[in-house]
């Protein structure tokens, strides 16, 4: 395979790998170049991943990192009314990161992809306009690598994305600020459910999680909104563990073994991903549900579809912007009105006060609260109007208008 027909992959997280994949087996050749030495360290991540919902049932979670199986949910309303939602079966994982991410480079790197660890993208190069390749810096040395497609798969900082012109930064509302801790010793009352807490005491504009990991490990962290400045995501988190009712029945003899931050855009996906000669994949695209925050496995689909979409291009010699625009439209053909939806519900969500989310904890159900997750119609409108509540009904009214309910 001539360098001719080389996709460049920057960034070797979920996103990148995948990418990869999906451009090794349409044919392309692949580098991908991470400016870590160690591939998945540090981990900044909750490490839950869905295996069923759109697209998912294709990604393949490596075995070796499954630490957990989950059937559902827990929500907490800010008053601790609680929804659960379980399955029969398990419909998700919490994964080590540090093997997850290894492993989907390992098996990129196994299937012919080249790599480069430890080499920072600094800039792109450009002829006619048209993306050709990136420089790095890589062993204190700045080198130019050409690519008929580079593919940002660099997360939330994006360095593609700035230097495309496809996203400048995110702005702090457009992100959630996140702490996390692993912890051992955690006494969880249900070991196959994942659990969030809501609520403006214990989590502004975000929430707070607990991931069973299994042998008594738990992942416990929280993301607030990034506009937050009454206390850091640390201050928060730290008080909840002390304080709160279901962090001292769950985790008073936990201790920390790991900690973790990181930001996650919750803003939505970008506009446009595609220029001519690149294209963005993962955080750097905003491939992160607004609400719950997971970003694994968009990464993981989109990705395969971006690296298909980008090999087919470079095989025709019609790599502009026009042509891999067929990358935007079938990833946006599966999430495209999820992610629209959810983007709107989140709005209104913040806008709700605590009390209301208690009042609408009293008439959801774990199913309902999946649908609406993934943007689709519920039958709460009637429950909602037999409380007779105000405020409750004055929401249902927004969602109405969102064609929610
Ligand atoms: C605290 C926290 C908890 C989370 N919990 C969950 C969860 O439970 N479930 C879930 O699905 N999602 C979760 N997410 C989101 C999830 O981690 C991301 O959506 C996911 O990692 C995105 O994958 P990615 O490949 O796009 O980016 P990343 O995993 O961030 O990978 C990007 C890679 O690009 C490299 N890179 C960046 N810039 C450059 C450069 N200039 N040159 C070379 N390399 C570069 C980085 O080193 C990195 O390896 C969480 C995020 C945070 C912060």
């Amino acid at each position: 395979m001539s360098n001719e027909n080389r996709v460049i992959v920057v960034g070797a997280g979920p996103a990148g790998s995948s990418t990869a994949m999906g451009a090794l087996r349409a044919g392309a050749a692949v580098t991908i170049i991470d400016r870590k030495t160690n591939v998945g360290i540090p981990v900044q991540c909750g490490e839950a991943i869905g295996k069923t919902g759109p697209g998912l049932a294709e990604i393949n979670v490596p075995d070796e990192s499954i630490r957990a199986s989950v059937r559902g949910f827990r929500v907490y309303s800010p008053g601790q009314i609680t929804v659960d939602y379980a399955e029969k079966e398990p419909s998700g994982y919490i994964v080590d990161r540090r093997v997850f991410d290894k492993e989907l480079f390992a098996r990129a790197t196994e299937a012919g992809a080249d790599s480069l660890l430890g080499a920072r993208v600094l800039d792109i190069t450009r002829s006619n306009g048209v993306v050709t390749g990136v420089i790095v810096r890589h062993d204190g040395r700045r080198n130019t690598l050409k690519a008929k497609v580079v593919i940002g798969a660099d997360g939330v900082n994006s360095q593609i994305a700035r230097l495309t012109g496809l996203r400048k930064s995110y702005k702090p509302a457009d992100i959630d600020s996140c702490f996390a801790y692993e912890m051992a010793n955690s006494e969880l009352e249900v070991t196959d459910l994942m659990e969030f807490l809501l609520g403006n005491e214990v989590s502004p504009r975000g929430y707070i999680w607990i991931f069973p990991k299994g042998n008594g490990r738990a992942n416990v962290g929280i993301g607030i909104g990034g506009t937050v400045k009454t206390k850091t995501a640390k201050e928060y988190l730290d008080h909840f563990l002390k304080h709160h009712d279901v962090a001292k029945r769950q985790l008073s003899q936990a201790k920390v073994i790991e900690t973790r931050v990181g930001a996650l855009p919750v803003c939505g996906p970008n506009k446009k991903n595609v220029v001519d000669g690149a294209l963005l994949v993962g955080d750097s695209a905003g491939h992160v549900h607004p609400i719950t925050g997971g970003g694994m496995g968009y990464a993981m689909v989109c990705g395969n579809i971006a690296g298909r979409v980008a090999a087919e291009c470079i095989m025709k010699e019609q790599v502009s912007a026009k042509h891999l625009q067929k990358y935007e439209d079938e990833w946006r053909k599966i999430y495209g009105s999820e992610f629209e939806q959810s983007l709107k519900l989140r709005e209104l969500i913040l806008k709700t006060d605590d009390a209301t989310l208690d009042k609408l904890a009293g008439i959801v159900t774990g199913e309902s609260i999946v649908r609406m997750t993934a943007g689709k119609k519920v039958k709460i409108f009637m429950k909602a109007m037999a409380t007779g509540d105000k405020h409750l009904i004055a929401l249902m009214n927004e969602l109405r208008k969102l064609r929610m309910v």
